[in-house]
């Protein structure tokens, strides 16, 4: 069977990993394909500064879902890096826990082929007799357009091109791209004012870095204004409410669905068993960032009760997102999200710490109420909603995230939108193409549903609601490599 993983980052990588365990890997031909600089690291855990780190502790983060302390065994156990027995340590040195995996398979498998560079195009064979499986091709732009036909495709490319809320991309001094964080700086003077726009965990990552490397007061701004909460104590939780099989029990009443106001009664349920005082806690927030956090720092247990609750809910995220309808998810988005996303995504105690020094000490001003960013005589014009007057700064660093919708795309990400064109892959209502969550396979508008095409990261967005972190990743990967290897059985048990 000849397969290929386009996109060798933390999906990739994992793919691969899990291909390798199998006693049938021997009767697989498998091609990687990514650039140079990303293969085997991805675009989170590249070469960067050092300022930017892991979001979840060492301890939580692992390839190997059998074994949460891998990371830190291999951290141990190798010589490059030193960072002593820190709880969170750089990005890249993920990367390169990643990255030594997939240098020891390269080495030791000869069916393994790496090819270092981008896929520009994916097409489905078209055969004139009609069968089931479609085989899949795959270009790049290497000679003049170099393509190979595949049985199995892995798709995972990773996220999106950043969003340009107020147009600037390509305008001077405008870093459209926060990272690598350690180039942000490259074009800057001395003296220049800079704006970091957003406020989520790229911006943490941004600020860290200016701050540590630029004497000017950095300038904050974003629509709302509000930091990420801080990670409190993690504990185990069971849930006990919202639960498959009460789920399956309420969709057999509605449907096939869960209606969002049982869910909300379920959720409620959920934390009054686990003693989490829910609307204290998400109504806690003053708009005074050094308040908050200083709230947040103060309150470890309760918010670390809150926040284990929500990452089991992100952990199971798959089952309970898809029994919503689109019309229930896009309401949940727009009435409760935002609760969500300030607590489910924490930054770690020290980031926190080090933002009070920082506005304490007025090197970091943080501001709420953006509304547009325009260029002006060689400079850029902040206005706010309020009571601030418009400020002027010499550069803006786009923290805004990326993009999330089909129909924000453009060049950047031109694979996805010629999948798109030629009817591979379909937009979801909410963002991203649509799969089926339980399998990752491509459902194309075309050929039906893809049990050879595979989907992964935030290009699944839609059906993969905030699972987009390493272990769920892992989990999705670990599921479709036994499929593969399952119609690799079945195929020569036919034989
Ligand atoms: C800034 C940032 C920090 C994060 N930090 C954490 C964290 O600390 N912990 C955590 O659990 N999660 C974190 N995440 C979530 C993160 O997205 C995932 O954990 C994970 O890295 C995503 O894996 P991926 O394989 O989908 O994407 P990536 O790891 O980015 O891999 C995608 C790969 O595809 C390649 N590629 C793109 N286009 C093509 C093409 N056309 N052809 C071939 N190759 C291509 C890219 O070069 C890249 O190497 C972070 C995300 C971001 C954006």
């Amino acid at each position: 069977m000849k397969v290929a993983i386009v996109g060798m980052g933390t999906a990739g990588v994992s793919i691969l990993r899990q291909l390798v365990k199998h006693e049938m890997f021997e009767h697989l031909e498998v091609d990687i394909y990514d650039n140079r600089k990303n293969m085997g690291q991805g675009e989170p855990f590249q070469n960067d500064s050092e300022d930017l780190l892991i979001n979840v502790p060492v301890d939580m983060l692992s390839l190997n879902l059998d074994n949460m302390k891998e990371f830190r065994e291999w951290y141990a156990s190798q010589d490059d890096f030193d960072y002593g027995d820190a709880e969170y340590l750089p990005r890249y040195v993920f990367g390169h826990y990643m990255k030594s995996y997939l240098d020891q398979y390269v080495k030791r498998y000869d069916n393994i082929h790496v090819i270092p560079h981008e896929v520009t195009q994916i097409g489905v064979v078209e055969e004139e007799k009609e069968i089931s499986v479609k085989k899949i091709i795959v270009q790049t732009d290497e000679h003049e357009g170099r393509s190979t036909i595949y049985d199995y495709v892995f798709l995972s490319t990773g996220t999106f091109s950043y969003n340009d809320p107020y147009h600037l991309k390509g305008s001077p001094k405008y870093i459209y791209e926060p990272y690598p964080a350690y180039r942000t700086l490259d074009e800057v003077s001395s003296h220049d004012k800079v704006a970091v726009i957003g406020t989520g965990l790229a911006s943490l990552d941004v600020i860290r870095y200016v701050l540590n490397h630029h004497d000017q007061t950095l300038v904050l701004a974003s629509r709302g204004g509000q930091l990420p909460s801080v990670r409190g104590e993690m504990v185990t939780v069971t849930l006990q409410y919202m639960t498959k099989e009460i789920f399956d029990d309420i969709k057999q009443n509605h449907m096939g669905n869960i209606p969002l106001d049982i869910l909300k009664e379920l959720f409620r349920k959920e934390c009054d068993a686990l003693n989490i005082p829910f609307k204290s806690l998400i109504h806690r927030r003053t708009g005074n960032v050094v308040k908050d956090l200083q709230y947040d720092l103060a309150h470890p247990e309760s918010l670390g009760l809150l926040q284990s609750f929500l990452m089991e809910l992100k952990d199971n995220m798959n089952w309970i997102w898809n029994s919503l309808t689109n019309d229930d998810q896009q309401l949940f988005l727009e009435r409760y999200y935002q609760y969500f996303k300030e607590n489910m995504n924490p930054m770690p105690r020290d980031t926190a710490q080090f933002i009070i020094d920082e506005i304490e000490s007025n090197k970091l001003r943080v501001y709420a109420g953006l509304e547009k960013a325009t260029r002006v005589n060689g400079q850029y014009q902040l206005q706010f909603e309020t009571e601030h007057q418009a400020m002027i700064v010499d550069v803006i660093i786009n923290a805004t995230g990326p993009k999330k919708k089909l129909s924000q795309l453009d060049a950047s990400d031109g694979l996805l939108l010629n999948m798109a064109n030629k009817q591979i892959v379909q937009a979801h209502p909410i963002g991203g193409i649509q799969i089926v969550s339980e399998s990752n396979e491509v459902i194309s508008p075309r050929y039906g549903t893809l049990s050879n095409l595979r989907a992964f990261g935030q290009m699944t967005n839609g059906v993969n609601f905030e699972r987009n972190g390493v272990t769920m990743i892992v989990q999705q990967a670990v599921k479709s490599v036994t499929q593969l290897y399952a119609q690799l059985e079945e195929e020569y048990d036919a034989d």
